[in-house]
């Protein structure tokens, strides 16, 4: 194989490998300018356009005055939840430099007046206390993984099964189960047997039991779960229990999502602790450390009850009490040689000091308390990687004994109870003494600390740190996918098929069973990078790198598995089952490097079999790589031959030649798949030009020394503006820039301003780092292009557009700093023929250049989304939430990420942004939406990680952008100031709305982009002319708006490398606005009676918790089954 650059990206020699597209049958997709003052077709059009559509491919479209015809239960109005705290509303209210900003601490007269009162309230209940002992342990961050557990968990987790066997009543709780299988590992089964003791005894708990604590704001839907079903299979198979409470206290702001996953999974409680400081005063100040976090859309409430710490951190300094000096002098912990703000004050209690300390800390405590009706409090005693050392165990434990029997024995003066205990003895205690507890939807994004530097530092940084490892995970998420989803069907399929004749396995179920070990690996190696240190970017270099291979080595051992699985299914001759014969079209070499791609050939790889990993049939666009132009694709499953395109691959020369290769072609055609279904294509060598792309080149070559023959048209480029044009859409884009400017949606005749602009943040330096994100306010933005404006503007030498069949694109080059290419479709799609792909492939070069650049795409319309602009944004793939401009704060305060998805609306129109992976997003002036691409900071913003982020890679950005119609006219929203409620009990009169949520299009268009279709290759240079099945489904009749999270194998219990005949199918019902848009044909999500796996018999099913500890009930089949909107479930089927 060789190594294929994307299209048009700048290769380490220089050189640029471009790709082109299409020419729609030359009729309906044409390239051409206009001048710059006018936007029409001017006469120096290079294809010829009629403007009348005549000629177009007959339209499967409907209009949306026949709404009225569609299923309710295809298009159910969601509404949005009535809650007591709507936190957009509340955040835009806050008072962002309150006057305790330099003394770091909320707590002032007024908090100390009411705590006064209360204490002397003789009708409260009395002050119950309950000290949690705990180690934070991340899974990589300042060392690796390995490092860490090495280097000190193991000794923690050996010096909490000693210590609390030797201190009866000692408790401690444990969190991440990646940590903890490791000791599991390692472990004498004499020792497994003590910590599964103290389980079962209730003193030491399993907090959340997620295979890390993972990041809530660039954490996708399906990573989220997936690592939670890891970890708490690992819990239910070793420990034999259930998580009951969750410990989140370390990640960087809160979102819906786990909380969610946590309810849905059968958990009481959960404790957060990060979230924006003026968060923290506005609870405490009402008294609300406990709530119920809904969901957005209407929905019963849930079981689970959050509660927030109070303070800034979850160490020992802030758990206390209000007075980090006072708290300082109560951790114990004194280890020879260790100096630190706690050391300094050490002072083990004694009988002298005895009641003093007590005093004091019973008096923090109650602090505490009087930021509850309830009175109980939850004292956090640890740190990072505390307790490594048995002698902290004891100073802690001896220290704290003494003051808690001198307190409990002397009720008369204290009136408390205090005793070590875990997260769950505090959820069980408050539930005997709460009574309404508010409900709250939203989350906690921004999230800003100030106990740093007493100035607000917002942690937006992360949402965009090391793009290219976010974009990694989500590959490795598509093929972890993709790989678990073949593997049960193929695994269940070929044994259910042998079973009457032998009880042997074939050599192709041996070989699926012998990688499924890989395929454990995989998902804890997604797991682990979802720690709020990993997915985040916020790990030192070395770590970062570590995450990497790790990526890397299971993206490879998944498509392994994927190719095993498909020959079984698409190869009838069992003899080359054991062969490589199926080779995936992409492959990841190394961990830096871009993805290589296999090149069909005449000789020996003239087969295609594609995969639709999706349980919804898709229109999708195929690209190859090809060494010859003379092809054509025949779909052996529909008989019939497919539109395609042969698109150059055009090369930059130093010399800034362009050169049109003569030995790399893209061959991009169009594939309609069915629900998970493979399919067969055969690459044809056949002579067509016509399906040639052209080229608008002004400094192009062939290399071919005939002109003649020459494979593509080059063209020059006619002066003025350039449209690109097809069916559906015109887009008018600005010659100087390279970038767009307008759009006209050709049917509705409507034109809207879309011009996108790329600029930078300049980084305010040790202020913007990894975490946080900090523009240098004395700089204005920075013209990141401008030193790399250096082509010849007279000869547009930087810019190439190539159109074909299939597609239209311009590429616009800021080399080697930036590649920008718009393209649209010429497909007979409703969905693909009316977006926008844009993609961008960024290279910021070595440092030190480019420091201090936080580079965005920036798109300006004219859309009117508020004075004080409102958007969109998506929350792990999963919800959406209102985001509302804060004007007291600056732009680091108002951004917010995404993962899917971000749009901004006015009455008229929706513009939607989709992306493949996590960012950052804003939309901080009217008409605006953008997004943050990649950052440099050459330094630290102090946070801990001690490093900047330099290690910038070569990146390819992708997005689709939608402009589309609103058909209903938006509620106006209500001014902050009214819903802004200084009481404790307070009802927002918010007017009952609707829910938003992304059109259809956008909905099915990011589905697609997260989930592509698997591309393999038949390779024949080694067996010779091998038969292939044309294709496979396995399933029918399945809901299109059902989505398919998983179909993930369950481990065997007591093999616990093997598979069993067991599987969690976890489903999720995706809302969609069917008012926004123009696509009407809605989806059902109904199963029905003739729903089945094809060839697959189920013996079992039934429904779970959304991990799968709990089991709910049997299902007669999967006709039973039914999923709310918005809801995710979980399945169990035995095959
Ligand atoms: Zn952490």
């Amino acid at each position: 194989m060789r190594p294929r650059f994307p299209r048009c990206r700048p290769s380490s020699t220089r050189m640029l490998a471009l790709l082109v597209l299409v020419l729609g049958f030359g009729i309906y997709c044409y390239y051409y300018a206009s001048s710059p003052t006018s936007y029409s077709k001017a006469g120096n059009a290079i294809a010829n356009e009629d403007g009348t559509g005549k000629g177009r491919a007959p339209y499967f479209r409907q209009k949306n005055h026949q709404l009225a015809r569609v299923m309710p239960e295809q298009c159910p109005v969601i509404k949005e939840n009535i809650v007591d705290i709507d936190t957009a509303v509340i955040y835009s209210a806050f008072e962002f430099q309150p006057s305790w900003l330099r003394s770091k601490e909320f707590w002032d007269k007024s908090f100390e007046d009411r705590y006064e009162r209360l204490r002397n309230d003789s009708s409260r209940p009395r002050l119950k206390v309950i000290v949690v002992p705990h180690s934070h342990n991340d899974p990589g961050w300042l060392k690796t993984f390995e490092q860490y557990f090495e280097w000190k968990t193991k000794d923690i987790i050996n010096n909490i099964v000693q210590k609390l066997h030797q201190y009866p009543n000692m408790t401690f709780i444990w969190t991440e189960i990646s940590f903890l299988n490791a000791w599991w590992e390692r472990s004498h089964p004499v020792k497994q047997k003590a910590l599964k003791k103290l389980i079962k005894e209730g003193r030491l708990e399993i907090t959340t039991g997620g295979w890390v604590m993972p990041d809530e704001a660039c954490t996708h839907i399906y990573s989220l779960v997936d690592q939670f079903i890891e970890g708490h299979h690992w819990v239910k198979t070793n420990l034999g229990i259930l998580p009951k409470t969750g410990w989140s206290i370390d990640t960087f702001g809160h979102g819906a999502t786990v909380p969610y996953i946590l309810d849905k999974s059968g958990l009481e409680g959960t404790v957060i602790q990060r979230i924006h400081y003026a968060w923290k005063q506005w609870l405490a100040q009402r008294q609300i450390e406990e709530f119920y976090w809904t969901p957005g859309w209407s929905a019963e409430k849930p079981n689970m009850i959050v509660h927030n710490q109070p303070f800034d951190i979850y160490s020992i300094k802030s758990t206390c009490g209000p007075h980090p000096s006072v708290c300082l002098s109560f951790d114990f912990r004194k280890i020879p040689g260790e100096y630190s703000e706690y050391t300094a004050r050490h002072e083990d209690i004694t009988d002298q000091n005895l009641h003093s300390k007590s005093k004091t800390l019973i008096e923090e405590y109650e602090r505490i308390g009087s930021l509850t009706t309830h009175n109980i409090v939850l004292v956090p005693l640890g740190d990072d990687f505390r307790y490594e050392y048995g002698v902290e165990f004891d100073a802690q434990y001896i220290n704290y004994m003494k003051m808690f029997n001198y307190i409990n024995e002397h009720k008369e003066i204290f009136n408390a109870d205090v005793s070590f205990g875990t997260t769950q003895d505090y959820f069980d205690m408050i539930k005997l003494r709460l009574k309404n507890i508010p409900t709250l939807k939203g989350d906690f994004f921004v999230y800003s600390d100030i106990f740093s530097e007493g100035k607000p530092a917002y942690w937006s940084g992360y949402y965009t740190t090391r793009p290219y490892m976010k974009l990694l995970a989500r590959q490795c998420e598509h093929h972890l996918r993709t790989a678990e989803i073949l593997f049960t069907l193929v695994f269940n399929y070929l044994k259910q098929s042998r079973s009457q004749h032998s009880v042997r396995l074939t050599a192709s179920e041996k070989k699926l069973e012998k990688s499924y070990e890989q395929l454990i690996n995989a998902r804890r190696n997604l797991g682990l990078f979802q720690h709020h240190d990993a997915i985040t970017g916020t790990s030192k270099v070395n770590v970062m790198n570590d995450y990497g291979t790790k990526l890397f080595t299971s993206l490879y051992h998944c498509l392994r598995l994927q190719e095993a699985a498909l020959t079984a299914i698409m190869i009838p001759d069992p003899k080359l089952h054991s062969q490589s014969i199926l080779q995936s079209e992409v492959e990841w070499e190394t961990f830096g490097k871009p993805v290589r791609k296999l090149q069909i050939s005449f000789v020996d790889k003239k087969k295609v079999v594609l995969f639709n990993p999706l349980a919804e049939e898709r229109t999708d666009i195929i690209t190859l790589m090809s060494n010859t132009t003379n092809v054509r694709i025949y779909d052996t499953r529909k008989k019939r031959y497919v539109q395609y395109q042969v698109t150059p691959n055009v090369d930059i020369r130093k010399d800034g030649k362009h050169v049109i290769s003569d030995t790399n072609f893209d061959v991009m055609f169009i594939a309609t798949l069915p629900p998970l279904t493979s399919a067969t294509y055969n690459i044809e060598e056949h002579i067509n030009k016509s399906n040639h792309c052209v080229v608008y080149c002004n400094n192009c070559e062939q290399l071919k020394s005939d002109k003649k023959k020459s494979n593509f048209i080059t063209k020059k480029m006619m002066p003025g503006d350039i449209q690109l044009e097809n069916s559906e859409l015109k887009l008018l884009v600005n010659r100087n820039t390279g970038f767009l400017r307008q759009v006209h949606q050709k049917d509705m005749k409507r034109k809207h301003v879309v011009e996108v602009q790329m600029g930078a943040y300049q980084s305010a330096q040790r202020h913007s780092g990894a975490y946080l994100f900090m523009p240098d306010y004395d700089a204005p933005e920075k013209n990141v292009l401008h030193p790399y404006s250096t082509w010849d503007s007279m000869h547009d030498d930087n810019i190439i557009i190539i159109s074909g069949p299939v597609s239209t694109e311009i590429t616009t080059m800021y080399l080697p700093f930036l590649v920008h290419t718009v393209r649209i479709y010429n497909v007979d799609d409703p969905i693909l023929s009316r977006a926008i792909y844009i993609e961008n492939i960024v290279d910021f070069e070595n440092p030190p250049k480019n420091r201090e650049t936080e580079l965005f795409m920036r798109i300006q319309t004219g859309i009117q989304n508020g004075d004080t602009p409102e958007y969109y944004t998506d929350q792990n793939g999963f919800q959406y939430q209102k985001r509302i401009k804060v004007d007291k704060v600056g732009i680091e305060a108002n951004y917010y990420p995404i993962t899917t998805m971000a749009w901004i609306q006015d009455d008229d129109t929706r513009l939607t942004l989709l992306t493949d992976h996590a960012q950052g997003s804003a939309s901080f002036e009217p008409g605006r939406l953008e997004v943050m691409l990649d950052r440099r900071t050459l330094y630290d913003d102090f946070r801990g990680v001690g490093e900047g982020v330099v290690d910038n890679k070569l990146t390819t950005f992708q997005n689709w952008l939608l402009i589309e119609s609103m058909d209903n006219p938006r509620k106006k929203r209500a001014t902050s100031e009214q819903m802004y409620v200084k009481e404790r009990h307070f009802s927002p009169d918010e007017k009952s709305t609707i829910y938003q949520l992304p059109s259809r299009a956008a909905e099915t268009l990011s589905k697609m982009m997260n989930y592509p279709v698997n591309a393999f290759i038949i390779d024949t240079s080694e067996v010779g002319e091998v038969q292939v099945k044309s294709y496979q489904s396995f399933l029918q009749n399945f809901p299109p708006g059902i989505h398919m999270l998983t179909l993930r194998t369950i481990t065997d219990d007591s093999l616990e490398q093997f598979p069993s005949a067991e599987s969690y199918m976890v489903l999720h019902r995706p809302g969609y606005s069917c008012s926004v848009g123009d696509i009407t044909d809605f989806k059902s999500s109904k199963f029905k009676s003739k729903t089945r796996f094809s060839g697959l018999h189920i013996r079992n099913l039934t429904s779970v918790s959304l991990t799968g500890l709990q089991t709910y009930k049997t299902l007669s089949g999967l006709e039973d089954i039914q999923l709310e909107p918005m809801e995710l479930k979980t399945y169990k089927i035995r095959f």
